[in-house]
């Protein structure tokens, strides 16, 4: 079991930032309103992930803990990707490849804790904590020393542990989330912060694209919604006019989860490609909403690739929105 953990480990777990990810997921689905996230030393030493969700009932503790032991899948919504992750596979994962703490409440009830470390489940333990969960990842591979070598520097591992934040913060604008270093010890330094968001769906987005991208990317940006064969593009998408330089915006989700896909990118190329010059590049978020069977996103555990049934159908949504949007804005 340990063993196999490890292997499987090693697939959903690649770094400190897909780490990250597992847990903030986590905590969307348990319907939290705020996370806060905590790391130390790019999140080598340290992941904390506290959330203000539904928490995990004492006896769940351990099960949470078990492959495959999921509570978000009874076999009829397999495909429904609404719920994040690699079906129950993360905190097994991440139990067999680092010391892992969780500590949780229930509504009505007591607060408990658990914690794995290289496999090793401990006992149920009484703690103390309001509703929600905390879940605390110390020496991320310890147990696997071959993974460690292939961590980067501190500063790359922030960097990247930030630009997933970052993006489910902008997948989820009603959610409140911190981002802080506590390298140094103490309270730490908070690189990201962004409120919850109110309003509809495009006001509280375009509220959290001003506070992930900028007021400036913001002020720029043109309405997206559109659809066609039951397929919802809705986001905003930069004036051709706006530059961030080289730096790259491209922020693209599907159904919900933050996905870098080829298709999609070119599609955003193509749009803008009257616009287009060597410092020039759009920058976009945007969203499109389908039926869970017309794309695959298990294409990989990392989940950031996702294969569409009829990605000429899917390009075609793109660029013509885009463009509309860009003619309707007078270019
Ligand atoms: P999955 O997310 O695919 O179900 P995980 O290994 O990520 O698998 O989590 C296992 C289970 O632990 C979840 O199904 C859920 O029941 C519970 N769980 C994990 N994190 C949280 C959290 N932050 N709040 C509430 N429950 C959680
Ligand atoms: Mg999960």
């Amino acid at each position: 079991e340990g063993t196999i953990n490890r292997i499987a480990a090693g697939e959903v777990v690649e770094r400190p930032a897909s780490a990250v990810k597992e847990l903030v997921e986590n905590a969307i689905d348990a319907g939290a309103r705020r996370i806060e996230i905590a790391i130390a030393d790019g999140g080598k030493t340290l992941i904390r992930v506290t959330d203000d969700g539904c928490g995990i009932t004492e006896d769940q503790l351990p099960l949470a803990l078990s492959r495959h032991a999921t509570s978000k899948i009874d076999g009829s919504d397999l495909l429904d990707i609404h719920s994040f992750g690699f079906r129950g596979e993360a905190l097994p994962s991440l139990g067999a490849v680092g010391r892992l703490t969780i500590t949780s409440r229930v509504a009505g009830g007591e607060a408990a804790s658990i914690a794995v470390a290289g496999g090793e489940m401990g006992p149920v333990k009484p703690a103390a904590l309001n509703q929600g969960t905390v879940v605390e990842l110390r020496d991320l591979f310890y147990a696997t020393p071959a993974r460690l070598k292939f961590m980067r520097t501190d500063r790359a591992e922030t960097q990247a542990i930030n630009d997933v934040v970052k993006r489910l913060a902008m997948a989820e604008p009603f959610i409140g989330f911190t981002l802080r270093d506590v390298s140094g010890g103490g309270e730490g330094r908070v690189t990201f912060r962004a409120e919850p968001e109110s309003g509809d769906l495009f006001d509280a987005l375009h509220g959290r694209l001003a506070r992930v991208l900028g007021a400036e990317f913001a002020e720029n940006a043109l309405k997206i919604d559109a659809e066609r064969d039951e397929f919802m593009l809705t986001g905003y998408a930069a004036l051709p006019t706006y530059s961030r330089g080289s730096a790259v915006a491209q922020f693209l989700f599907v159904n919900g989860r933050p996905v870098k896909d080829k298709l999609l990118i070119g599609a955003l190329r193509g749009a803008y490609f009257d616009f287009l010059s060597r410092d020039r590049h759009p920058a976009a978020a945007l969203f499109i909403e389908c039926d869970p069977h017309k794309v695959d996103v298990n294409v990989h555990p990392a989940k950031s690739e996702v294969r569409f049934r009829d990605p000429g159908m899917v390009r075609g949504l793109i660029v013509s929105a885009l463009r509309h949007a860009l003619a309707e804005a007078g270019h």
